[in-house]
């Protein structure tokens, strides 16, 4: 089970940032779910190679604890030194993430932030927030890949300067105050001499420049709080618990337009509501079937609902109850890899609380005859 993250996008284990993005364009190109040909599965796997070999801080990681993967990539939920595997299906710190990609509207990385580290995140102003927000979904849609509009109030880019926070026709200057390096050295003078401080410029909110002129309606910040209305993708097979990340779409942060500002993340945990006859453990479902007397000693043909459809089942003579029969494939799609999970189906013996006459007499013959 262990994923080598290389192999996947064909690359050597020393291919440079340049070469990683290459091969993984040419490959999320190639498997692309909404393309003929594309393969959902093989697809999520590229990203989620990309997503972590993407990245300095999670590609070093991965590189050095590589083989962790193979100890922990079992499916036993075991944690691993700093991996907490068993996070899985709580959600919540240290919980699998993973996350959409922004525009393509396909699936993005499956591990997200599971290193832990969000490495650099720039200056507060330049980074916009991270939002999150819950989002709660039936069992039924769990199974499939399930789409949501949610609207969130948040910062956005400012519709009159369209993110600059100048006001039209103004320019973007570089800062007079601190001549443009978004920083102001300071001396301070103590009883142990002479310190040397940078300090953020305060008039250009340290970056280099500003807005000859601020757009009046949000006030050189270039963003303003609105409704947005956004279109989700849950995947099919998530979890209850589960937190999917999208990438830069949080609020975006000061000046959006400027070059230096990044938006923050959007963060969606997905509840799953309790279902009336299914239960799920893990990608299994599990389904409780009563029979009576009869069909356990004459065997059956029963309807039985699955997950997606309706299927006979064929109870075989003489069952027992507490017999668990198991339906292969009738689970949850993994949403790491292919396949899915089973269902079980688990069948009891149902004792008839109120009988009729007849039935009584019945069972009493039985009775007579040791049953
Ligand atoms: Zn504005
Ligand atoms: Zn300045």
């Amino acid at each position: 089970m262990a994923k080598d993250y290389y192999n996947i996008l064909g690359i050597s284990k020393d291919a440079s940032d340049n070469e990683i993005k290459k091969a993984f364009r040419k490959l999320a190109h190639k498997y692309h779910p909404d393309k003929g040909g594309g393969d959902e599965a093989k697809f999520k796997e590229i990203n989620e190679a990309y997503q972590v070999l993407s990245d300095k801080q999670k590609r070093a990681q991965y590189d050095q604890f590589g083989s962790a993967f193979e100890g922990a990539g079992g499916g036993t939920g075991a944690g691993f030194g700093g991996f907490d595997f068993s996070g899985f299906s709580g959600g919540g710190p240290g919980g699998m993430k993973f996350e959409f990609g922004g525009d393509t509207g396909g699936f993005g990385d499956i591990f997200g932030d599971i290193f832990g580290g969000g490495g650099g995140r720039g200056r507060q102003q330049e980074r916009g927030t991270d939002v999150s927000v819950d989002v709660e979904i039936t069992l039924e849609e769990a199974v499939i890949d399930t789409e949501r509009d949610i609207n969130i109030y948040l910062s956005s880019i400012c519709s009159k300067c369209d993110g600059s926070g100048a006001e039209s026709g103004n320019n973007i200057k570089s800062c007079k105050t601190c001549g443009g390096t978004g920083q102001i050295r300071k001396e301070r003078r103590t009883i142990l001499g002479v310190f040397a401080q940078t300090e953020i410029c305060q008039d250009c909110q340290g970056q280099g420049e500003k807005p000859e002129k601020n757009c009046a309606k949000c006030g050189g910040d270039g963003r303003t709080k609105e409704n947005k209305n956004i279109k989700i993708k849950i995947p099919a097979g998530i979890a209850d618990g589960q937190t999917i990340r999208l990438s830069g779409q949080g609020e975006v942060g000061f000046r959006p337009k400027s070059g230096k500002s990044v938006p923050g993340d959007l963060y969606i945990t997905v509840h799953i509501k309790p279902h009336q006859i299914f239960e799920r453990n893990g990608d299994d479902v599990i389904y409780n079937l009563e029979i009576n007397f009869s069909q356990a000693v004459f065997g059956s043909k029963i309807k039985v609902p699955t997950l997606q459809d309706e299927i006979n089942l064929k109870i075989p003579a003489g069952i027992q109850s507490g017999k668990i029969i198991r339906l292969k494939d009738k689970g949850f799609p993994h949403l790491q890899g292919r396949g899915r999970g089973n269902m079980f189906i688990v069948v009891k013996m149902k004792t008839p609380k109120k009988i009729s006459k007849k039935q009584k007499k019945l069972l009493e013959e039985l009775r007579e005859e040791g049953l």
